[in-house]
């Protein structure tokens, strides 16, 4: 049997750990906005709001992959009081940032360092298959070079469509002034 190796299990983290939430996040059935504090919300209103969205992240069973897809995605800031996720403030998500900034750093690259190999297998394969003959056989019967062609036309089109998802969240995390 072929095992993981331990950079391979690396670079599926971040998907386990979304799955996982998805799966059991307690917050599901509640408003998300109920954890975000609301433009020009008076500050006693939002402690309120703030203090029910902590008790529903307590005894979260999946708080912990909650708490480093936050960090993982920069949520919370030092200076603004205006979140909860993972039963944390926004400041509190910002402060355990910092202490663990060079694992969460690693990490991430190793996300994008996954996303750049997609993209570079996605980019060969779509020019394979461009480049490919319409001369096929299936089970010794030549195949119709029409057919051949509509089947690749929806091969090349499912491919480009994931480079150009990848690329778009590429840009969108560093700016659209950047290429991608
Ligand atoms: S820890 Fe809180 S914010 Fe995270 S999934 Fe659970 S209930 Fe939702």
């Amino acid at each position: 049997m072929n095992r993981m190796t331990s950079t391979q299990a690396r670079h599926t983290r971040r998907a386990v750990l979304q799955a996982a939430v998805d799966a059991g996040a307690r917050c599901a059935s509640v408003n998300p906005d109920s954890f975000f504090r609301a433009d020009r919300e008076p500050a006693d209103e939002w402690r309120a709001r703030r203090t029910e969205a902590l008790r529903v992240c307590t005894g979260c069973p999946v708080r912990a992959a909650c708490e480093e897809l936050a960090l993982r995605d920069r949520e919370g800031r030092a200076d603004a009081d205006d979140m909860v996720r993972a039963g944390l403030t926004g400041p509190e998500l910002a402060a355990v940032h910092t202490v663990q900034a060079v694992r969460l750093a690693a990490t991430v690259a190793a996300d994008r360092d996954t996303e750049q190999r997609e993209l570079r297998n996605l980019v060969t394969a779509v020019q394979d298959e461009v480049a490919s003959s319409l001369d096929r056989k299936h089970e010794g019967e030549r195949l119709s070079p029409t057919r051949v062609q509509a089947e690749q036309n929806v091969l090349v089109s499912i491919l480009t469509a994931r480079i150009r998802e990848i690329r778009t969240a590429r840009r969108a995390r560093t700016g659209w002034e950047v290429a991608a």
